[in-house]
């Protein structure tokens, strides 16, 4: 390709845009490679043909998401606002094919309580690298309907089973949060905007459809899929850990071993919001492997109605492959708010396990994985970076992708 560039930034999602923002700010010539025609990566809005929107990946901003917060104001986009409070009145729980209201299970409120307590005790020290969220729940002796509903709790959180979630990367996750501003906002219009943004101030240092296959750390230098090579001065590597270990032969075992949330979301427009004819918000938890669905178009106009099932951890991801997919969750809305098949119109489906350049949904630290990956996530490889949501502790998040990419940016313009 012949071409120059000071750094070469891998992957134009939230991370890899923010870090070749303020490379680009200082003055340093960037490219950034893009395997897919659109930005934006893991943040991926559908629009409805009325306008309503649904997120087929990142969906809700926490209040105290301060980057993406402060980008979102930089680009002068609105924000819509909700409150993520399960109202036991109004949510359904489905368990063995009968969907009631959350209040009517007794047990689940007071063990709610409990577990809460229990999830406060972890914090994010060296003791809590070796146990499980499975290890905190099982001496508990929750009621079944409680284990369920905390269960899928944990599953839509992390993408993964309890076994799978380590003590110490929940407590990380615990303390970047405030109960009272969890998932408070969408961005008005589509979550997408963000990217959008950032990359049309990026210009041309964007390039679409080029497919990296493969990198060198210590000479920073990128193969693309056409063969030809493009070097730098440096590499920010910006991509999801599943793909770099598929262009990165040196990938660090300790940062192979991360784990992946998996699983996808569904999301189905309706004419009418008939569960609120119901006295329902949309909100269902439940045991079959569909798993959580709830209202995406809370916090918007008109008449219609979208619900988004997110399908999470491995029944998730197998459920969410299936050829019949859509329809099979048309059938459950179906069975919970009777006259729902017929408002049905438009669906979308999204299967990030098997999306090529995402192969999952986000990072998910289990036990031993969160310190053993600590120093290979954020020193230099050679002269490469990595960025991502994997490399902040607001991981899983898309203010952790910002987040990393500000501090891949600093380090390279630190250390070349
Ligand atoms: P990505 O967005 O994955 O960007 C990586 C980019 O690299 C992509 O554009 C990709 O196409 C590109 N790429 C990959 N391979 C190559 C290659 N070989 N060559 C060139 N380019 C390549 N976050 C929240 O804050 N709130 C939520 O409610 C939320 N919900 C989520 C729900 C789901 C189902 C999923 C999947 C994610 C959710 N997230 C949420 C997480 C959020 O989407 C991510 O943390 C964030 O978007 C990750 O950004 P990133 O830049 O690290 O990675």
């Amino acid at each position: 390709m012949g071409d120059r560039f000071d750094v070469i930034v891998i992957g134009a999602g939230l991370a890899g845009l923010r870090a070749a923002t303020d490379l680009l700010t200082q003055g340093v010539s960037v490219v950034v490679l893009e395997a897919r025609d659109r930005v934006g990566g893991r943040v991926y809005s559908h629009r409805f043909t009325d306008g309503q929107t649904a997120e087929r990946g990142a969906e809700f901003i926490d209040g105290n998401h301060t980057e993406v917060l402060a980008l979102a104001s930089q680009l002068g986009l609105a924000l819509t606002e909700r409150s993520a409070e399960l109202d036991p009145q109004a949510t359904l729980v489905d368990a063995g094919g009968r969907a009631v209201p959350m209040y009517l299970h007794a047990s689940l409120a007071h063990d709610q309580q409990r577990w809460d307590a229990a999830l406060a005790g972890l914090q994010p020290t060296d003791e809590f690298e070796a146990g499980t969220l499975a290890d905190l729940l099982g001496p508990l002796g929750l009621s079944v309907m409680s284990r369920l509903v905390i269960g899928r709790e944990i599953r839509t959180e992390y993408m993964l089973p309890p076994e799978a979630v380590g003590q110490r990367f929940a407590a990380e996750v615990l303390a970047n949060q405030v109960p009272a501003l969890r998932e408070r906002h969408r961005v008005a219009g589509g979550n997408d905007q963000l990217a959008a943004g950032l990359a049309a101030r990026l210009g041309p240092v964007v390039r679409l459809s080029t497919v990296v296959r493969s990198l060198e750390a210590a000479t920073s230098e990128v193969t693309l899929a056409d063969g030809s090579t493009l070097r730098a001065g440096a590499i920010v590597a910006a991509v999801p850990l599943p793909v770099l270990s598929r262009l990165w032969a040196g990938l660090p075992p300790e940062l192979g071993a991360i784990g992946y949330g998996v699983g996808g979301k569904i999301s189905v427009q309706f004419s009418r919001r008939i569960w609120r004819d119901y006295s329902r918000n949309g909100t269902v938890l439940s045991d079959r492997s569909w798993g959580h669905l709830w209202e995406t178009s809370d916090d918007q106009g008109g008449d219609a109605g979208v619900l988004t099932n997110l399908l999470a951890s491995y029944d998730g991801a197998g459920f969410v492959a299936l050829p019949e997919a859509t329809d099979r969750v048309v059938a459950e809305i179906e069975r919970l708010f009777p006259g729902a098949k017929g408002l049905a119109g438009e669906r979308v489906l999204t299967d990030w396990t098997n999306e090529p350049y995402s192969l999952g949904a986000y990072s998910c630290f289990g036990p031993g994985q969160w310190g053993a990956a600590q120093h290979a996530l954020h020193a230099p490889h050679g002269r490469m970076w990595l960025a991502g949501e994997h490399a902040d502790g607001f991981s899983g998040f898309m203010e952790g992708a910002l987040r990393s990419g500000a501090r891949a940016a600093a380090s390279v313009l630190a250390g070349g």
